[in-house]
């Protein structure tokens, strides 16, 4: 089961809202919050078993992956710290 989250930078105002992250019924692949310090942004990506995750943004590859309660993240755009909290809903 997974959730959502929503990420704001109080600072430069970037923001993702609505970003799945969690598992289903199996342990892979599972859906994982990224940093992506190609393209200096957050997202969530599929993680597999033994492959390299990739920026769901711009499929660069080596994204730092967040742990899936992180609260605090520095932001890739302007390196202040922001904040994640958790949204609206479940998925399966
Ligand atoms: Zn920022
Ligand atoms: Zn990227």
């Amino acid at each position: 089961m997974g959730w959502f989250v929503d990420f704001k930078c109080p600072y430069c105002r970037y923001e993702e809202i609505g970003l799945g992250v969690g598992r289903g019924q199996h342990p892979f692949p599972f859906l994982a919050l990224f940093s992506c310090a190609n393209c200096k942004s957050i997202g969530s990506t599929w993680v597999d078993e033994n492959k390299v995750p990739r920026c769901g943004a711009c499929y660069h590859e080596g994204v730092t992956l967040l742990a899936d309660d992180v609260r605090r993240v520095d932001c890739p755009k302007c390196g202040e710290p922001a904040i994640i909290t958790r949204g609206e809903g479940v998925w399966e």
